[in-house]
């Protein structure tokens, strides 16, 4: 039957045409001379009965299929994690999740904690300001609300850094029952798909509708689990490539599965009047339905910005430490900006289209005005190339090493810099990226003499130095290797 299907545990159906019959009903009585129309009906949760019948739906799938998450009960584990969760999956949350809440138990041991400590535990989970933002709420709380978290998503948000809507709706719903909606990721997949709301997903009037349809859907007496299985729907069942609408909770609500599935009315063409030129939910006329890809038409995204590319020369200092085991010169960054406050090697950033000749001086005056003493430019190795993908930025760093021999004063009034063995350098506050230039520093293969040594990984530049443990080097490429 065409129309909207009351669902198992409502039970009731409805017409197509009397829905819209009332929907049309309902958008006159509430129009505001001057206000924004609201949305086509299609693209509407009005049904009580419907919206009932999916909370039940829903939430007893979450009671059954719920995954097994440390941070599920805590009111600062929510928090904790979601921060964490932000950009980032569950799978490489939870290690992180359990060193920090063993680290900094209480919100008053978080906040006196250096944010030295707090870089070293974030180290590899990206986006740092998260870390330091956490760490600048807690100590918020304890000294400015003597040690009471805000309890509503309004008083969250507008109080604690670092917590945006998102992150304050999940923890006011999930620690203190406040009937809030949330829409993640995860929340906008599942919502445009149930409603067939193919506009550009990140543009501020179709996330507004999305809030509010997350705010209309949640449950009121569970409203925490309710947004928990919303999110839990996106993560494990309604996911981005291959949903498995056969096993979703949800699919009788589902008009993009009734699209596909051929039931009931298509309803984005015969059931919205305004979509024909101009509905402001439905798929752009220049990018139509397109029948392979199915539920997946939805969500729909603007094409991403193209990420910026830098270029950085970075310089692996190495000296003989005191059991004759390498030891690694690094420095701080800045305390703000990007990678605020970890370490590195010294690094350099290179104007666009400079050769490498003039990258390799660029770095050596770099190097000598912050030692104090003179760095030819012929003294530094190259060891190759390493690339790094930030969210915005398409890093490269053109990686050189430099052994030195004896110790090495440097300068205290520059950067904040220090020695470090191979294992102190993993257990610093140290960026993916460094750790990517260091692994590949060491990671090419030993040749003998004359041979044609094959690069390890895409990554792998095809020519270059590598530093060797006892000091020597080889310089090899895809031609010959040579032992010097
Ligand atoms: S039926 Fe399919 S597309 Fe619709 S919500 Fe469920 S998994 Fe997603």
């Amino acid at each position: 039957m065409p129309g909207v299907s009351g669902g198992a545990a409502g039970g009731r159906r409805r017409s197509s045409s009397s829905l819209r019959g009332r929907a049309k009903r309902a958008r006159r009585s509430v129009e505001v001379p001057g206000a924004p129309a609201p949305p086509p009906a299609p693209h509407l949760f009005s049904d009580p009965a419907e919206i009932e019948a999916l909370r039940g739906n829903l939430l007893a799938w979450y009671d059954r299929c719920k995954r097994d998450l440390p941070w599920r009960t805590l009111v600062r584990g929510v928090w904790v994690s979601e921060i964490m969760l932000q950009q980032t999956q569950v799978a490489t949350v939870i290690d992180y999740y359990n060193r920090w809440m063993q680290k900094w138990p209480t919100l008053q041991a978080l906040a006196q904690a250096s944010l030295e400590e707090v870089n070293e535990l974030w180290a590899g989970l990206g986006y740092y300001s998260r870390g330091k933002r956490l760490q600048e709420a807690a100590r918020k709380v304890v000294s400015e609300l003597a040690g009471q978290m805000p309890r509503t998503a309004e008083d969250l948000q507008k109080l604690l850094p670092g917590v945006g809507r998102y992150t304050a709706g999940a923890i006011a719903s999930i620690s203190y029952g406040q009937a809030t909606g949330v829409v993640d990721g995860n929340v906008i997949r599942v919502l445009c798909r149930l409603r067939c709301i193919g506009a550009d997903s990140s543009s501020p009037p179709v996330i507004d509708r999305l809030w509010d349809m997350a705010n209309t859907l949640v449950d009121r007496s569970r409203p925490g689990d309710f947004n928990q299985a919303l999110m839990e729907l996106g993560a494990t069942v309604c996911v981005p490539k291959a949903p498995l609408c056969g096993e979703c909770p949800v699919k009788q609500h589902c008009r993009a599965r009734r699209r596909v599935s051929g039931e009931g009315a298509v309803p984005d063409v015969e059931d919205c009047g305004k979509c024909v030129g101009g509905c402001p939910l439905c798929p752009p006329a220049t990018e139509p339905w397109d029948s392979s890809l199915g539920v997946t038409n939805f969500p729909r995204k603007a094409a991403k910005k193209q990420p910026r590319v830098v270029k950085t020369a970075t310089c692996v200092l190495e000296r003989r430490g005191c059991h004759g085991a390498p030891e690694y010169l690094i420095v701080q960054r800045p305390n703000s900006g990007l990678l605020a406050g970890l370490w590195e090697f010294p690094s350099l950033l290179l104007a666009q289209g400079l050769q490498e000749e003039k990258q390799q001086e660029a770095l050596a005056d770099h190097l000598q005005a912050w030692m104090g003493w003179p760095v030819a430019a012929g003294d530094l190795q190259l060891i190759g190339e390493v690339v790094h993908i930030f969210s915005h930025i398409h890093q490269t760093y053109v990686v050189y090493s430099l052994p030195l021999d004896g110790d090495v004063t440097l300068d205290p009034a520059s950067s904040p810099s220090r020695w470090v063995t191979e294992e102190e350098f993993h257990a610093s506050a140290v960026s993916t990226a460094m750790k990517k230039v260091l692994g590949d520093t060491w990671a090419f293969p030993s040749f003998p003499l004359g041979s044609s040594p094959q690069p390890l990984s895409p990554s792998t530049p095809s020519s270059g130095h590598r530093l060797l443990r006892d000091g020597t080097f080889h310089v090899w490429d895809h031609r010959r290797a040579v032992l010097r």
